[in-house]
């Protein structure tokens, strides 16, 4: 599930940035490297690889199942055409540029890490992750010297300009602490006979790549960067090179990663999004207490639709918080918030609608100026500033909670002025305008709802038959000034058929 956070989280950020007219390219991988993975396939007797390949098309097919519009090529760092010559092309650099040296190096080991930790990484002598203490291991390995860029570091990570910011803000004080305490070297390889799985150091075939310059390193590999292939464009000259990543790999991303492209002449990226960890009803997901979840599960649960799942995580979980998964919860906000609030109210007023021959009348002449909700009389809805900007602003904070919680404001208000105005108890021209005006508001909210859960946002527009509702699931798709219009569809002047939008849970 805390992949899935990870996957929901990129996913919304894309389709937003894609929504608002931006060219995106949107990239995930696995790292399928390690002694972790090496150990497992020995337990279960294949050879790494078997593992893997075994494996990782089952997260491609979740994914999929997730509605994740993740862009081709998906990286997986065993593969060897299309990963390799860009890890190994960047390792030369990085050797070029003098910031590798080989030393006989004693440190503590953490096998869950799989990494070597330092005294200050520990608590009470143990691995605050894996509660072990770890081994000393006194080996020869590759160090990048990443010491001498600690300065650079600090002035990249507070430079208003061209820095490279990291959401949220506490992320970013931590990582600042980090190189006050004084940065150490980075071991960047391991003995053949410590690490086998993994990519062979150029020029020194006896010592094996460690995770940082082989998997770091899949977002330029992604683009065929250093290859006869390469999609430079994307990584040198977009508005916004962001990295999504959880909370426990991030200082690697804030710290090793800037300093590696440095030294290679790379552009940094700008900016660093960094998730929380997702606990279940309060407590860490383990496999001794047995309350591990699914998403599998979960979306079974709601009949392999996974707008749910999407929506509880978008909802519940603000943007680089911890977050915590509840099924009493994920159920709470589906009958609540998706079949009480959503669908009900599309419901009611689509019925109603069809009941009177199903034409949608034009609203625009009972809007106010500027302002995006409805105000047909002057007992009605006075508009409560412009949503679309507050919703704007939101994302571009990244608070997509909060973004969503305009959609899911929306959805109330529409509520609660079906139950004071009863649209039912009018007629004629006056009961039309006022569904229609219903009818609006729901075009309005499925359109904010379209990052976050897609396949609903369609179906709601489909249902509403606005014209635009079978374009709305491409990635071309961009809304425009006329769709954030109070009224701005023009050419919509039919309702399609009502259908229920959530089915009540068994
Ligand atoms: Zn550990």
């Amino acid at each position: 599930m805390g992949q899935v956070l990870e996957k929901v989280l990129a996913d919304v950020v894309a389709r937003w940035f894609r929504l608002r007219g931006d060219r995106v390219r949107f990239q995930i991988g696995t790292d399928e490297h390690g002694v972790k993975i090496q150990r497992k396939a020995q337990q279960e007797g294949l050879t790494p690889q078997q593992l893997v390949d075994r494996n990782v098309p089952n997260f491609i097919a979740l994914y999929d199942r997730l509605s994740i519009t993740y862009d081709a090529p998906f990286i997986r760092t065993t593969d060897r055409k299309r990963h390799w010559p860009t890890v190994r092309a960047l390792w030369r650099k990085l050797q070029d540029a003098g910031m590798l040296e080989k030393r006989t190096y004693t440190g503590l080991y953490c096998q869950g890490c799989e990494r070597f930790m330092t005294k200050r990484d520990l608590v009470d002598g143990k691995c605050p992750d894996h509660h072990a203490a770890p081994e000393e291991v006194s080996e020869e390995n590759w160090f990048f010297l990443m010491q001498k860029e600690s300065g650079w570091l600090k002035k990249l990570l507070t430079k208003e300009k061209g820095g490279y910011h990291i959401v949220p803000q506490s992320r970013a004080h931590e990582t600042l602490s980090l190189i006050e305490q004084g940065l150490e070297d980075v071991s960047f390889s391991r003995p053949k006979s410590s690490l086998q799985w993994g990519i062979p150091v150029p020029g020194d075939e006896g010592q094996t790549m460690y995770v940082w310059c082989d998997a770091l390193t899949n977002y330029l590999s992604g683009l065929g960067y250093f290859t006869d292939h390469e999609e430079k464009e994307w990584w040198d000259k977009p508005a916004e090179v962001t990295h999504v990543i959880g909370k426990d790999i991030a200082r690697f991303h804030a710290l090793i990663w800037p300093a590696m492209l440095k030294t290679a002449g790379v552009r940094t990226p700008d900016r660093l999004l960094i998730h929380g960890f997702l606990t279940c009803d309060g407590q860490k997901m383990s496999k001794t207490i047995g309350n591990v979840v699914e998403p599998e599960e979960v979306l079974a649960k709601f009949g392999g639709n996974p707008d749910p799942l999407r929506f509880y995580l978008s909802h519940e979980i603000p943007v680089g918080n911890d977050g915590d998964f509840s099924w009493k919860r994920i159920e709470e906000l589906y009958d609540a918030v998706l079949r009480n609030k959503l669908g009900n109210l599309l419901n009611r007023v689509l019925t109603l609608i069809k009941k009177e021959g199903g034409d949608i009348i034009d609203i625009r002449n009972f809007s106010v100026d500027g302002d995006l909700y409805w105000k047909p009389s002057d007992e009605w809805y006075q508009g409560e500033g412009n949503y679309w900007k507050l919703y704007a602003d939101a994302f571009n904070d990244f608070e997509l909670h909060n973004a969503l919680g305009i959609a899911v404001n929306l959805m109330v208000i529409g509520n609660g002025r079906m139950n004071d105005h009863k649209p039912w108890t009018l007629s004629g021209t006056e009961k039309l305008t006022m569904l229609s005006v219903f009818a609006e508001h729901l075009r309005h909210i499925a359109l904010m709802l379209l990052p976050f859960t897609p396949n609903t946002a369609y179906r709601i527009s489909k249902q509403l038959n606005v014209p635009y509702a079978e374009k709305m699931l491409a990635r071309e798709f961009v809304i425009t000034k006329e769709m954030k219009q109070w009224g701005g569809q023009k050419d919509w002047k039919k309702v399609g058929e009502p259908e229920i939008l959530f089915k009540p849970l068994l």
